[in-house]
């Protein structure tokens, strides 16, 4: 993995990838769809890095941490150990 942003843009939805060290969270997500993640992140179990980046990409389709947020995380996790 390449440290850095990637920028991608399909049609008119322009979502950024950024991996930077962050102090007070692993990742955070801008109302207008760029994520950032702790670049310590990528010294975490693998695990735990699943959880928090199908959190934050959760977070593109839902704002908030409302039932339609959890069904999604938990749909994604349980794919991903059964792959
Ligand atoms: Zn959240």
């Amino acid at each position: 993995m390449r440290n850095g942003s990637v920028d991608e843009r399909a049609g008119d939805r322009a979502a950024e990838l950024v991996v930077q060290p962050m102090k007070q969270k692993w990742a955070s997500c801008s109302s207008r769809g760029r994520l950032t993640f702790d670049s310590a992140l990528l010294a975490q179990p693998a695990a735990f890095r699943d959880e928090v980046i199908v959190h934050e990409l959760v977070h593109l389709k839902v704002p908030n941490h409302g039932p339609l947020f959890k069904a999604l995380v938990r749909a994604h996790l349980q794919g991903a150990k059964t792959r």
